[in-house]
């Protein structure tokens, strides 16, 4: 059997070619380079060159050294940093469709790309099917003569749905479609690409960061696909302008390659938690159960030794329930209340009126968002047992 790529060993295995013989390589401070002799600026004009650098907003020695250890990461050619997750769906979206092409995409989706599918690209002439991803046969219906993109997320937001990605590679490319995957939720964890994925964005916010120090994104390809996109003639990347600065790539850089060994506790953590939940009686949602909807085929695609992510939910039934457990959570330091997710500390919102509460409450209601739905990023807490015992003592007061 063909020895399966290794993420986590890709990211972390990288050797910088620093002049200084640093550890880290060294960082580059500057917007514009200069060019030894005239005929070079106009190859890399033209995107002929390697290792030669024109502004930063095509490219910059620090942002390579991101974008390598990234796409070593999830096993593709190539990739793209942007200033934040956003900016990274964007630009990939742009850089495939023009007026007149269709989309059709998960409809448990990040709050933000649904608001910009929905309610943005239509007023460039694309626009979007939304679609369970989950029901194969509906995916394909949904598809049109001018469906270009399948978007979906590998591990859903926030209902943590698990799309079938080379069921779905399939269904895209039987229609000259690509598949692009958001793998926020489960860096390392999952490998699309490995699947049949032509695109791979994600939030660097979030896990991959880890510190909740910056927004960040990356759009993870094959080399033409990110030299298209940094065309200077007509790439979404180099004309829109969503760069990431070079000091923050740097930052960002040291902190991926702790990410195998925050995956691992997160996992663990939010396994624990998850296990006891559901014994207590709780309707609780975690890829790593066995009574979770997508758990088949979570373990048909996932990379084992990184657990099952730390995302879950918890359904306390009525709004007004989770927000009194959300408070008390807090005030106990099981963690904060607040968006966003892959911290140390533990982050919970109810995000049907947080995280998701751009997608209307009708829709929320079809897709089985339910209001008192809790999304818990678990933290990397040294004694869960102690963090159980404190959730426990929130929950039995609501
Ligand atoms: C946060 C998030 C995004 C957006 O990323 P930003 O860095 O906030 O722009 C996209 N997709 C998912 C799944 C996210 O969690």
């Amino acid at each position: 059997m063909k020895k399966r790529h290794n993420p986590a060993v890709a990211l972390t295995g990288i050797r910088y070619d620093d002049p200084y013989r640093g550890v880290n390589p060294s960082i580059s401070d500057s917007a514009t380079f200069s060019f030894e002799k005239a005929s070079y600026m106009k190859a890399t004009f033209e995107g002929k060159t390697e290792g030669m650098y024109l502004y930063t907003r095509h490219s910059s020695p620090t942002n390579r050294y991101l974008e390598r250890a990234l796409a070593a990461m999830e096993g593709t050619e190539d990739a793209y940093v942007t200033a934040s997750g956003m900016g990274a769906i964007s630009t990939a979206i742009l850089q495939i469709c023009r007026t007149g092409d269709h989309i059709v995409a998960g409809r448990t989706i990040y709050g933000g790309t649904y608001a910009f599918l929905k309610n943005y690209l239509p007023k460039l002439g694309i626009n979007t099917t939304f679609v369970d991803m989950t029901d194969l046969e509906l995916v394909g219906k949904a598809i049109t003569k001018d469906t270009k993109i399948i978007y979906t997320e590998s591990v859903s937001n926030p209902l943590l749905e698990i799309s079938d990605i080379p069921a779905l590679a399939e269904i895209a490319h039987s229609h000259g479609a690509q598949l692009v995957v958001d793998n926020t939720f489960s860096p390392l964890i999952m490998t699309p690409h490995e699947w049949g994925a032509d695109i791979v964005v994600h939030s660097l916010t979030k896990f991959i960061n880890g510190m909740n120090d910056t927004v960040g994104g990356v759009v993870c390809a094959d080399a033409d696909f990110v030299n298209a996109a940094r065309s200077v003639n007509d790439g979404a990347a180099m004309l829109l302008g969503p760069v990431m600065d070079s000091i923050r790539s740097a930052s960002i850089l040291k902190n991926t390659k702790t990410l195998p060994v925050r995956m691992r506790k997160h996992s663990g953590n939010a396994l624990y938690i998850a296990r006891e939940l559901e014994r207590a009686g709780y309707r609780t949602g975690y890829p790593g159960l066995e009574s979770h909807r997508g758990h088949d085929t979570f373990v048909k695609l996932a990379h084992p030794e990184f657990g099952s992510g730390g995302m879950m939910t918890i359904d306390l039934g009525t709004l007004e329930r989770a927000e009194k457990f959300m408070e008390y959570m807090q005030e106990e330091g099981v963690g904060e209340l607040a968006v966003s997710l892959g911290f140390y500390r533990t982050l919970f919102n109810a995000p049907g009126t947080g995280t998701s509460s751009e997608v209307p409450e009708e829709e929320q209601a079809k897709m089985g968002l339910t209001p008192g739905l809790v999304r818990f990023s678990m933290g990397l807490d040294d004694d869960i047992e102690h963090t159980w015992q404190l959730m426990k003592g929130c929950l039995e007061r609501v």
